[in-house]
């Protein structure tokens, strides 16, 4: 396995200077030519995902349309980041310039598999480097495909390889290579750390998307019928193994009762999909456990559907020192905490060990800029659930990591910059 990595990270370091100098038009048009193949073998993906995950084709391929959208956006942008000239003195002409870092490793989870591999790898590449993928043990197939399909599309032998293969062994060696310069890592605070912890040994770059516990606040003026409807949409999609689920919803008092019921018949509607994994399915039923003990009530779900399939779950009489609040569970569960003013939702919204993203819903355009301002995340959402946009800067404070995807300023995490003096007189 670790013989593998190593053949793996060698290609690519030998990959590398070539991919680095290729002209960014050149480089632009392998990935935009990228983009178009997978929409054109979105069929074939979609089954290759669906059978390993389990999850609706419609999503699957929804997913997929994302994954191409990445190489996409970043095709147009390989001419970027673009460096400055700074006026430092008349007898120096001072610039930066933004170099790759060289090889890259990335490791992904089984959730959104093709999407999450493409969103660190479009810009990797756009930026100029070579990158070696470890998908999630489970899910490895359509990452696969990726590296066959930009193969034919030109990508150079080397620029892009996929080591599968389990964590402990294929991502750590991935992590301890020397020639790996800078890695990017999808999935579990645990394992999170335990590469952080590598790299601190290395000086290695990481971005972290770890997980979240991502609050939704809604406001008594809101329209809620439709942020009842979101609110499902935000713990539901995906059967909630989606990182960035609005797991906690926090209810203005005064219309709590009435939300609620609204939240739970639509919940009640929900198609979710299975739990992809079986640890995962476990993990959900210890959590229906967990707040049996704590005393939570389920106001629709708490049970095992057949398959791995579970119910959308609502839980009331929830606090947020309760681990359902607290702890990322990582399917389709809600818990419900009332509050009474803006500042006690903004304080029980950053009470917590994550800070991915965050909701508000209100009428008040004033309360929803203070809002949005005041909440420890790296996206918001005002009056709607999860704009997720690939032009959208994307990462976590807290617990939730650290660095980011998406938008230009991923392209800031896979280069660094040099700066660069002359002398002219
Ligand atoms: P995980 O962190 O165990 O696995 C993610 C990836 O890391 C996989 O490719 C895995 O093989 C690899 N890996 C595992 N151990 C490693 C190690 N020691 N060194 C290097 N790589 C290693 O996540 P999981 O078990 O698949 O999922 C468990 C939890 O992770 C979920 O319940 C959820 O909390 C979180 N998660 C978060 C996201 C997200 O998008 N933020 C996605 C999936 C899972």
């Amino acid at each position: 396995m670790t013989a593998e990595v190593d053949r793996a990270v060698r290609a690519a370091a030998a990959a590398a200077p070539g991919w680095r100098h290729v002209a960014s038009f050149d480089r632009g048009r392998v990935l935009m030519a990228v983009a178009r193949r997978l929409v054109a073998e979105i069929d074939e993906l979609a089954r290759i995902e669906c059978a390993e995950t389990g999850k609706p084709p419609a999503l699957a391929e929804a997913e997929i349309r994302g994954a191409a959208e990445y190489f996409e956006f970043y095709a147009s942008l390989v001419h970027l980041p673009a460096g400055d000239v700074l006026d430092v003195r008349p007898d120096l002409h001072v610039y930066t310039v933004r170099e790759p870092f060289g090889v890259v490793g990335v490791i992904t989870p089984w959730n959104l598999p093709l999407n999450q591999a493409a969103r660190a790898v479009a810009p990797a590449l756009a930026a100029g480097n070579v990158v070696v993928v470890k998908p999630a043990e489970s899910t490895s197939g359509t990452t696969v495909a990726l590296a066959r399909l930009a193969a034919e599309e030109g990508l150079p032998a080397g620029v892009l390889t996929v080591v599968a293969g389990p964590g402990a062994t294929v991502g750590t060696a991935i992590v301890e290579h020397p020639l790996v310069r800078k890695v990017a890592f999808t999935g579990s605070v645990p394992v999170g750390q335990a590469i952080g912890r590598i790299a601190a040994e290395r000086i290695l770059p990481l971005t972290l998307e770890l997980g979240g516990k991502s609050a939704n606040i809604v406001f008594a003026d809101a329209d809620l019928a439709f942020a009842a409807t979101e609110a499902v949409r935000a713990f539901t999609t995906n059967a909630g193994q989606v990182c960035s689920s609005g797991t906690r919803l926090l209810v203005e008092r005064s219309i709590h009762d009435e939300f609620v019921a609204a939240v739970a018949a639509a919940a009640a509607r929900a198609e979710v999909g299975p739990m992809i994994t079986d640890k995962q399915f476990a993990t959900v039923r210890h959590y229906f456990e967990v707040a049996a003990a704590e005393g939570a009530k389920a106001v629709v779900g708490g049970h095992v559907a057949g398959g791995r399939h579970v119910e959308p779950t609502v839980y009331t009489g929830v606090t947020n020192d309760m681990a359902i609040a607290r702890e990322e569970i990582f399917g389709p569960v809600l818990v419900v905490i009332p509050f009474d003013t803006e500042a006690e939702a903004v304080e029980i919204a950053n009470d917590s060990d994550y800070g991915l993203v965050g909701g508000v819903f209100t009428a008040d355009i004033g309360r929803a800029f203070r809002v949005a301002h005041a909440i420890e995340a790296g996206q918001v959402y005002v009056n709607s659930w999860s704009t997720q946009s690939v032009q959208m800067p994307f990462g976590g404070h807290k617990a939730s990591g650290y660095g980011r995807e998406k938008g230009i300023e991923a392209l800031n995490h896979y280069s660094h910059v040099k700066s660069i003096s002359v002398r002219i007189a």
